[in-house]
Order: structure tokens, then sequence, then C-alpha cells
């Protein structure tokens, strides 16, 4: 077993098992056959006459072979060990000699709630230390796991990830020499004298594939279209504007004499040479650089035949609601009285979505300790980031935080942020075996369950986690200093996220306006808000028209 947990309790017998399926099969498996007699011996069989004929002759009875019972279970894949129940005394063993006795109280932070002990017994004011902003960010800076690096096909689903490696040009763009416009491949004197005259038209030069073309001497002229490439021994191009028909064929269709009247057409006109938009084995984008949609980088890479690359993966985000009154969106029928109609998972698998990251819907999960468990479990086998909402602040029923803690061994790095809205936002990761056996972490934010709330946490906190996960500079949203177009009142005590519109004013400086209340369940306050005024706290209790602020961009300025 990769971890086995197993002790006695009374005369019970606690064995836990790995959270995934697979795991918690192949541990059961290891020890089914060796429970009959760890049962006898718990209920207080006489284990001088039991273990007589020593550890053969148990094996023999059980089944088991020595070998067998090696291979049988050594790894167990996905979830964690962890999975403890409550049935253990509270105190603390750190009294002992010789080696600790760990306990599970050991494992989890002495901060965490245990929801199984009722609301009585809730701690009433938070444990968890009241952290800055900036030393939030910090800690997700310091925590946000290190990324992987995939290599991925080039095509349009690369926009937004940014690569992990220095990429060259294998081939030089043009391929061949090209002519820029539609004329007449020409030879022109090299010595200064004039390029104009009279010249036949020997051939003609189409942009497709062609084989071998024919050698141009002085005095003739080749027909070309632009991209074509020029016959050898041409030396320039003369756009056909420059050019008159002197004589055609008997049937008019045929070019056979054209005129060139400009007379200073130097070598090198109208021609790209080979590798002059992208000169072979040159750096066309560099370790860090992130795919536009604006076409550049990914034009590059498909320009000189790039078939795959190395990137760094981006995270995939399952999208977690939490609450017993919270119902499906679009439930038909009226609500009963509690009913609260599932706002945040549509919106911010919205917000995820336009950040460019594959979202992943996880649904609603009730306020019991053991559904959020399982929830949270089988999400984070299919996500690497978990983002849920609810279930944070101090009510009895806000068991993200010792779930998180307490039955997913994970570490909360920070629990509450002096912020408004969003104080009770929660950062953790948690220890989780891959796929492949691997030790990873994933990372989840428990967002507050009122919906201003979470989505402005999302913005300020989940979008620069995603950033250093994916390996996205800078993290996070841009910050722009912008004035008040109004006055706007001061938090004694917090720092105020003040959801606002951007506009650009006619003498080019930004203007921000207030979209009206900002009561942390009003998601109307984020409507039309392309950004998060950041407000500091007092003195004065109000900031004038025209004052100077941060803002943060959520989206692009508006254009008065
Ligand atoms: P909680 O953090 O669970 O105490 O929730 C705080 C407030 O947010 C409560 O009024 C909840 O009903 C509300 N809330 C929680 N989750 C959602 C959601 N997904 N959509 C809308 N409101 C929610
Ligand atoms: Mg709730």
């Amino acid at each position: 077993m990769s971890r086995p947990v197993a002790g006695v309790y009374g005369k019970s017998i606690v064995v836990t098992l790995p959270g995934s399926p697979k795991g918690a099969k192949e541990n059961l498996q290891a020890v089914l056959k060796l429970l009959p007699h760890a049962c006898l011996q718990a209920t207080g069989a006489d284990s001088r006459a039991l273990h007589g004929g020593g550890v053969e002759k148990l094996e023999s009875e059980a089944g088991v072979s020595s070998s067998s019972s090696h291979d049988g279970a050594t790894h167990s894949h996905g979830g964690h060990d962890h999975s403890h129940r409550h049935s253990h005394s509270h105190s603390h063993h750190h009294g002992h000699a010789g080696p600790v006795r760990h306990t599970f109280d050991d494992l989890v932070s002495p901060e965490a709630n245990d929801p199984l002990l009722g609301p009585a017994r809730r701690h009433r004011s938070s444990p968890y230390a009241m952290l800055e902003v900036d030393d939030a960010l910090a800690l997700i800076k310091k925590e946000t796991p290190a990324l992987q690096i995939i290599t991925v096909p080039v095509d349009v689903s690369l926009v937004g990830a940014v690569l992990a490696e220095d990429v060259t040009a294998a081939e030089a763009v043009p391929a061949y020499r090209a002519s820029i416009v539609d004329g007449y491949a020409v030879v022109v004197p090299t010595d200064g004298s004039s390029s104009a005259g009279r010249f036949p038209v020997v051939s003609v030069t189409h942009a497709s594939p062609s084989g071998e073309q024919a050698n141009l001497f002085a005095g003739q002229l080749s027909r070309i279209t632009t991209g074509a490439p020029l016959p050898p021994g041409a030396n320039s191009v003369v756009m056909v504007e420059d050019t008159t028909l002197v004589v055609s064929s008997k049937d008019g269709k045929e070019e056979l004499i054209v005129e060139i009247r400009a007379e200073d057409v130097k070598p090198g006109e109208n021609i790209r040479e080979i590798g002059s938009d992208i000169e072979v084995g040159s750096t066309i984008l560099m370790k860090g650089d992130q795919i536009s949609a604006t076409g550049g980088e990914l034009g590059l890479l498909v320009s000189v035949g790039k078939s795959d690359v190395k990137v760094c993966h981006r995270p995939v985000v399952g999208v977690l609601s939490t609450g017993d009154e919270i119902v499906q969106h679009d439930r038909p029928g009226d609500l009963t009285l509690g009913e609260v109609r599932d706002c945040n998972r549509p919106a911010i698998m919205a917000v995820i979505k336009g950040w460019g990251y594959e979202v992943v819907d996880m649904g609603i999960a009730s306020d019991t300790s053991d559904s959020l468990e399982e929830t949270l479990r089988a999400a984070l086998r299919q996500v690497d980031f978990l983002i849920t909402t609810g279930g944070v602040s101090m009510g009895e029923l806000d068991l993200l935080k010792p779930t998180i803690e307490r039955q997913l061994g994970g570490k909360i790095h920070f629990g509450r942020v002096s912020m408004k809205p969003g104080k009770p936002t929660t950062f953790a990761t948690v220890p989780v075996k891959d796929n492949d056996g691997n030790d990873v972490k994933k990372v989840i934010f428990s967002l507050p369950g009122n919906p201003a709330s979470a989505i402005v946490t999302l913005n300020l906190f989940v979008l620069p986690s995603l950033h250093i996960a994916s390996g996205v500079t800078p993290a996070g949203l841009p910050r722009v200093p912008v004035r008040l177009s109004h006055p706007i009142r001061l938090d004694r005590q917090r720092n105020e996220y003040h959801r606002v519109v951007v506009n650009i004013g006619t003498d080019g400086s930004l203007w921000a306006s207030s979209t009206g209340g900002q009561r942390s369940s009003r998601v109307g306050s984020l409507k039309s808000a392309n950004a998060l005024l950041c407000l500091p706290t007092g003195p004065s209790d109000v900031l004038g028209k025209g004052e100077k602020v941060d803002a943060l961009l959520m989206g692009a300025v508006r254009v008065e």
C-alpha cells in the first residue's frame, strides 16, 4: 500500500482507504484477507495462541503469501490517502518520549474548524489571519504550483498559450526570390544607363509551383505576377503601371512587345530576396512569448512550417457552487422560500473561458461535509484548478475550509483578506497523485458566495494564479491610473474594489464612473464594468471628482 493508515479505536479496527476508486480497491484487496485475524485480535482473542505458528501459519490460513501480499497493492493512484473520519480523540501527543506518535490532529492546522463539532463549538471569530491584498498576492505567487511543459500541435488552439522554448526558423520566408508587384521581370543595366526601351515578352511567370524556368537575358521581359518566382537572370521587376503595350499577337490575346517607360530602374527593385522576411535559422519567437489573437506569433510559426511546439500547460479549471439553497439557474418554476438561483457558476465559467482557459462545470454541492468532500475529490481528479463559491463565511454550514484541511489534507495559504468585497477569500493547495502516480499539487480558490464578491475576487486573485501557472507575464489584470468622474466615498477599514466603467476622454486621459450600488450581492455592479478601482482606506471620507486612483482593467477601455 502506498500510504496505509489504519489503527484501533476501542475495539474497532479503523482502516482508511485512498479517495480514488482504483486506489481504494487495491488497498482494500491487500488487507481484506487478513481482516478476520485482525478482528479476532481486536475483540480480545488470546494473541499468544493465535500467533503460535508464526507469520507463515497466519498467512497460509489467510490464503496469502508474503510475495503476493507485497506485489498485491504496491501502488495506489489518484486521490489521497487522508480520507480520515473523525472518530479520534482531540488531544495532542507531543509529550511522548521516543518517536512522536502522530495523531490526526497533527496533520491539520490547529486553526481548522471541525465541522462535526456543530455550531455551538465552531469558532466565533475567524482563526485565519487577515492578510493585506498584496500579501495574499505574494502567497499566490509563491504557492501556485510550477508549470508543466507540454508539446502541442501548432494550430488556432495555441492562442493564449505561452511558449516554453525559443523557436528558430527551419525555413526561409520567402523560400525563393519573389516579385512584389504585377509587372515585368527585367535585366536592367548595372552601369547606370537607361532602363527604358521596347522589349519582347519571352515568358510568363505566375505565382504557382512551377518547375524549371528559362533564363532571362538583357533585352527580354518576362511577365510576372505578385509573389511569383523570378526567372533566373532577372535582376529587377518593373510594375505594370510603368509600361505600355506596343505589339500584341494577331488574335489580340498575347503581348509581344512591351515598352518600359521607367528610365532609372535599379537592380533589386520590387524583389523579395530569399529570407528577407524571415531569415533561416533566426529566432522568431522566444520562450515566454504568448501566442496572441492578433495573428503575429501564430503567423510566424506557421510560415516556417513549425508543426508542434513546447508550451506551458494551461490549467483546466473546474467551477463548483456550494449551498443547500442554490438551484440550477434554469430550474423551471417559481423559487420556494429560501431558494437562490445559481448565479456564480455560469458567470465565473464565462469569465474563465474569456481568459482562454478550459473550464469544467462541477455543478452544485450541498452543505454537508461528506457531500463536499466527495465532490471536491471528484473535481480534483479532473481539473488543475478548482474554484468554489460559498461556504467560506462564519456560518456553521461554511464547510469549505475545514473540508480542504481535514478531509483533503490540503494547505490553506490564506483564508481572509482585508478587502471589500471578498473578505473570506480562501486560497489552498492540495497534494494529490496524478494518473501516472506522480505527486502534484492542485489549486483550490474558495470564493465568497455573494456574486459580486465572487467575481471581484476571481479577477483579483484567481487570474494572477492562472497566469503564474501558465507562464503569462505580467500576472494579473493591468493596472492603470484613472481619474474619478465623480466623488466616491471611501471605506474606513478595508481597501475597496469599486466596479467602474473607464472611458478614454477626448483629452486622452482615462476617466472612471461607478456602476452604482456596490453591495456584494448585487451582480449588476459588474454590468458594463471594465475595471476595478483600487480605492484606498480613509483618512478622508471621500475622494473628489478628478482625483487620481489606480484601476485594474478587466476589459477594453471605452472610447467616448
Ligand atoms: P455563503 O458564503 O455560502 O454564506 O453565501 C453568502 C451569500 O451568497 C448567501 O446569501 C448565498 O445565498 C449567496 N450565494 C452563495 N452561492 C451563490 C450562488 N452560486 N449564486 C448566487 N448566490 C449565491
Ligand atoms: Mg452557503
